[in-house]
């Protein structure tokens, strides 16, 4: 599979409410923090917690210390709720007459902006 056309299957975006579909936090749902396309990863708000050991770093303003901090997991661990009808559910993809790209909600037919 060339690199883009795996880049293209994710239909998941910054800012968008996902559901957990695997691991500790199964059923769970939050927003997407951040996404990362080459790694297939993203990374779910108060999702998948791990604590993370840091020292302290006076220079970079980092307090020392174990500290609560959201994992990545990967992208098929995770499905897009739909804001229309509430469920997490497949998405497809459409182009609108005007020709912006929008995803399509297979259940109920809602648009979401790419
Ligand atoms: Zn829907």
């Amino acid at each position: 599979m060339k690199p883009e056309s795996k880049a293209n299957s994710i239909n998941i975006r910054r800012g968008d409410v996902v559901k957990m579909m695997a691991g500790r936090d199964r059923g769970k749902t939050g927003r997407v923090l951040s996404v990362d396309r080459a790694k297939n990863r993203v990374t779910v708000e108060h999702s998948n917690m791990i604590k993370r050991h840091t020292r302290a770093n006076p220079n970079k303003n980092i307090k020392g210390g174990i500290i609560d901090k959201e994992a990545a997991v990967n992208i098929s661990n995770v499905m897009l709720v739909c804001p229309g009808c509430g469920k997490s559910s497949r998405m497809g993809r459409s182009v609108l007459p005007s020709g912006t790209r929008v995803r399509v909600c297979r259940r109920c037919n809602a648009t979401l902006p790419e």
